[in-house]
């Protein structure tokens, strides 16, 4: 593989900027983000990013670690749901609506964040990164707004703005365009079949066999640009 499909698919963390042990993104986008954050702190905002680049190694532990049900699949409704019902290709859609497959997450690009204000998180509360806490009734609608706002200003997007059929709503993935709009155009359906062709993925063979649907329903299908 070409150092920029090793890159796109997870295989390589040279382009990433480490802002603390756990998270890094793509050096290119460090003073963008830092202009975004500055601006949203005048407006009250102490936007922070709770994850950044993720590897395909990590990619592949969360995916594997749902396959075989060590951690829960959520539904939309945030219900658990029953594995043993489903079949194959169910389990692979249920995964799919909120984890990426190893090889086609945009937090491997590094330029794709996820984002909360810290400032506003209730005292004692953990981060759940769950659309409820972005909403009108939650504690980060400020942010919401304040993203809907002005993020574009910055060069930044939200690719999963709204369900499509998808991938699920998620008001907290930020897309850093001037980098994400080459990479999108750079990754393709047959880059993604020769990484996880070369890799131990359960359920592969009926990944493979239905990669077409999978790649047009989750992977780009996301906000117009
Ligand atoms: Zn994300």
């Amino acid at each position: 593989m070409s150092e920029l499909e090793l890159m796109l698919t997870g295989q390589t963390a040279q382009h990433i900027h480490w802002l603390s042990a756990n998270i890094g993104i793509h050096h290119e986008m460090v003073a963008g983000f830092s202009k975004l954050q500055a601006e949203a702190k005048l407006a009250g905002i102490e936007l922070t990013i709770a994850s950044g680049f993720r590897s395909f190694e990590r990619q592949l532990a969360i995916w594997q670690n749902k396959f075989s049900g060590q951690t829960p699949i959520k539904d939309a409704s945030n219900q658990t749901v029953a594995l043993e019902q489903l079949s194959i290709d169910e389990k692979i859609h249920a995964i799919m609506l909120f984890s990426a497959l190893p090889g086609a997450s945009r937090h491997h690009w590094g330029c794709d964040i996820d984002v909360y204000a810290k400032n506003l998180l209730p005292t004692g509360q953990s981060l759940a990164l769950e659309p409820w806490e972005y909403q009108a009734s939650g504690h980060f609608y400020p942010l919401t707004l304040w993203l809907a706002k002005h993020a574009q200003r910055f060069g930044f997007f939200l690719p999963y703005d709204k369900f499509r059929g998808g991938v699920a709503q998620e008001p907290w993935h930020l897309s850093y365009l001037p980098l994400s709009q080459h990479y999108q155009q750079a990754y393709s359906q047959a880059l993604l079949a020769k990484t996880l062709a070369n890799c131990d993925i359960q359920g592969k063979t009926q990944l493979m066999a239905i990669l077409p649907e999978l790649y047009q329903r989750y992977i780009v299908n996301i906000a117009n640009t």
